[in-house]
């Protein structure tokens, strides 16, 4: 913006497309590598395509081999440089123009540009970038280096230009939220961004945090959400898996009874908290008695959502050393056992707010219908409320819920 370029509503009417590619896992590199190359096929005289994100720092020569009519790549920390690559673009060149300089703070220089992406009344702002953990199964560390956590300065500025644009929900992310500001010396670092933050943007009603790990969940912290209307009894703690052995041949911590602890102390303070996982199926040398724990485990816990991904043996992470050892027809069938249980769950769990009331946040509407998300939902990946008459777009209505299914609430405005 302040570079004078505006936002094209259609890509085909823009002079510039950026594709924001993703590369930590098969099938994200294949969808990113599917999309730039239709935008190159169709590219028209005079427009500029540009792959930014995790695949063109992790592949770069072969994003460039492989996509004919890229004009150049940019590394995932020198983002905000974007307009001084197309002033480079406009010079003369014979291949592709790569953007990696050498430095990699973009946290701290990245030229008063809010570091949010706002999607209608929500805005994911980053906290941190990279992480310093080495699980076995990640190449996120690899792509995206060390941690580096913005200043708390910084985020609360930017917090406080999404309230002045009307934002209703604020969600903070990191590769993980509950390691910020150790770099910055802070202890509990998001503890206190949460408590600063709450008081900087009163106005802002929803404030949630995604990416959690297993083991930094203060008591502090959690008190703090109790406490705090704004601040969401949402958790995402990715665990992974449940079984201490595969946990330990990731890399993660296995202490089961410590996160047994943790998740009772939600409970204990937040009775209605909406808790969130992630599991890896499949991982090397996952026996069937092992799958059979993580099974135990989901039923004992009864999350709200989980997600659950099938291993993908990663080139250059620790467990590509330990062979990909389950085939792949079991991993599926190991998905879909885990994803047939965890429906009986989440129904169940809908069910439980039939007749409760919540706040739904507006996001669109159609003909007689309106469809939003509770506290219990985060944008794309959780369920949705669907509410039987057209309301404001952005608005917090109050709902009584009427039935569940097994991702979403029928709720009516009250
Ligand atoms: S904490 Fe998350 S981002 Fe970091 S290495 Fe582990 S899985 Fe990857």
């Amino acid at each position: 913006m302040a570079a004078g370029y505006r936002e094209a509503s259609q890509p085909e009417k823009s002079d510039l497309v950026i594709v924001n590619t993703c590369g930590f896992i098969q099938p994200a590199r294949e969808e990113s590598l599917q999309v730039l190359r239709e935008f190159a096929e169709s590219k028209k005289a005079g427009q500029y395509l540009v792959a930014a994100g995790c695949l063109s720092e992790r592949e770069k020569q072969q994003l460039a081999r492989e996509v004919d009519g890229l004009d150049a790549l940019l590394g995932t920390r020198r983002w905000a440089e974007i307009a001084a690559v197309v002033e480079r673009l406009q010079q003369p060149r014979q291949s592709p123009y790569f953007h990696f300089p050498e430095t990699d703070h973009i946290l701290e220089d990245d030229g008063n540009v809010v570091r949010a992406a706002v999607q209608g009344s929500s805005a994911y702002l980053k906290i941190a970038d990279g992480c310093d953990r080495l699980c076995a199964f990640c190449a996120i560390p690899l792509i995206k280096g060390p941690m580096r956590s913005r200043a708390l300065a910084d985020v609360l500025a930017d917090a406080a230009a999404l309230q002045a644009a009307g934002v209703r929900e604020i969600i903070l992310i990191a590769q993980d939220t509950t390691t910020y500001g150790r770099d910055l010396g802070l202890r509990d670092g998001l503890t206190e961004l949460l408590r600063q933050l709450n008081r900087a943007v009163p106005q802002v009603p929803w404030i949630r945090f995604m990416y959690t790990f297993p083991g930094m969940i203060t008591d502090e912290l959690i008190a703090l959400m109790a406490e705090k209307n704004a601040i969401l009894p949402y958790l995402d703690i990715p665990l992974q898996h449940a079984h201490p052995d595969v946990l330990q041949r990731m890399r993660r911590p296995s202490d089961m009874q410590s996160v047994r602890a943790t998740l009772g102390k939600i409970r204990a303070a937040m009775p209605d908290a909406a808790l969130r996982t992630t599991f890896i199926v499949g991982f090397p040398g996952e026996t069937e008695a092992e799958f059979q724990a993580l099974l135990d485990f989901v039923d004992e816990i009864r999350f709200d959502h989980v997600g659950i991904f099938p291993y993908y043996h990663e080139a250059d992470t620790a467990a590509f050393g330990l062979g990909d050892t389950v085939p792949g027809e079991l991993k599926q069938e190991r998905v879909q056992r885990l994803a047939a249980l965890q429906e009986d769950i989440s129904l169940a769990r809908n069910r439980a707010w039939v007749d409760k009331e919540l706040d739904v946040l507006i996001e669109g509407v159609g003909d007689d219908i309106s469809a939003g998300r509770s506290f219990r939902d985060a944008p794309e990946i959780d369920g949705l409320v669907l509410l039987d008459e057209v309301l404001e777009v952005g608005a917090l209505v109050r709902a009584r819920v009427t039935g569940a299914l097994i991702h979403d609430l029928i709720a009516k405005k009250i």
